[in-house]
């Protein structure tokens, strides 16, 4: 019987992950097929389930089940506890565990372009589920400083106090004198999936050093990615990343490194299809 995977989510459509999991399950000639399982909030308990079916490997989550999924599973990695969320879920013989891969996921571009974590400021805008991936992330790994970014200025303030890390600011003119001295801004709000809106004015990529690199979680090209080349800062998508906690979600599925450039080149492929190719 062919073993399944899939990506717990809803909407999940439009997603990239089938297409480059299911690449790299093919290259390893590993029997098992990629999935997606759309799944509405009401039946995210059965779709849980269903895990348990003899032949499920395991699952991703994404949007909106990332932390509602750490109160079904079995057990939960340290990493996913302190994020309080799971993007990936592993059956295992005692049972389900959740894991979150958005971690190592966001970091690895970084570390790959040999960027000095530890030493970065940074700016983060954004404080819902994938900005505290990057808070656990800098957390974990340290960073000289950071400040918090978001619309509603309590939820920013709320993961200041959990994390004892970085400092609060809203989204506005506050931030100028931050992004003055910044290494690394991210983009870890929601705004810009559009191709048209930006969380902050793109011109305001000019205050950044000219050593600067703008990281914006969103894989497709944004405004605030367009201002920095413009610009002529280094950028980063989120593409690399959402390829990178895939392979991570692949390496503890099957205790084996999956082909990462063969998977990016996929996911690529995927996204052009998607939005055309400049993302
Ligand atoms: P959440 O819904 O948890 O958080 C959304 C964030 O965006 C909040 O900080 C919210 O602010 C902010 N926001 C939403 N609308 C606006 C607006 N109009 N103006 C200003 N800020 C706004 O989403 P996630 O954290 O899960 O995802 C955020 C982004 O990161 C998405 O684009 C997602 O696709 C991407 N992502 C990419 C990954 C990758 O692998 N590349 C992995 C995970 C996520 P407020 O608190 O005020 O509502």
């Amino acid at each position: 019987m062919t073993k399944r995977l899939g990506l717990i989510g809803y909407p999940v459509e439009h997603s990239l992950s089938p297409a480059f999991q299911q690449a790299a399950l093919d290259a390893l000639g590993i029997p098992v097929h990629y999935e997606l399982w759309p799944t509405p909030p009401a039946e995210l308990p059965t779709r849980i389930a269903a895990l348990r079916e003899p032949n499920v490997v395991g699952a991703n989550v994404t949007v909106p089940h990332k932390e509602a999924v750490t109160r079904f599973v079995d057990s939960l990695a340290p990493r996913a506890l302190r994020a309080g969320a799971v993007n990936t879920i592993v059956v295992r013989s005692n049972g389900l565990h959740g894991d979150n891969t958005d971690i190592p996921g966001f970091l690895f571009p970084l570390t790959r372009r040999g960027f000095p974590i530890g030493d970065l400021r940074v700016v983060l805008l954004g404080a819902g589920g994938a900005a505290r991936a990057v808070v656990v992330a800098f957390a974990d790994h340290r960073c000289r400083s950071l400040v918090i970014a978001n619309r509603s200025l309590t939820r920013a303030q709320a993961l200041v106090a959990e994390f004892g890390l970085g400092r609060a600011l809203p989204l506005g003119t506050e931030l100028l004198p931050e992004l003055a001295t910044a290494d690394l801004l991210v983009n870890a709000t929601s705004v810009g999936w559009d191709g048209h809106s930006s969380p902050i004015p793109p011109e305001w990529v000019e205050a950044l050093p000219s050593h600067a690199l703008v990281y914006d979680l969103t894989y497709r090209q944004t405004p605030l990615l367009a201002a920095a080349h413009t610009r002529g800062l280094a950028t980063l998508d989120g593409l690399e990343m959402l390829v990178a906690q895939g392979a991570e979600s692949f390496r503890l599925w099957f205790q084996t490194d999956p082909p990462y450039d063969l998977m990016l080149r996929a996911a690529i492929d995927a996204r052009a299809r998607r939005f055309g190719t400049n993302g």
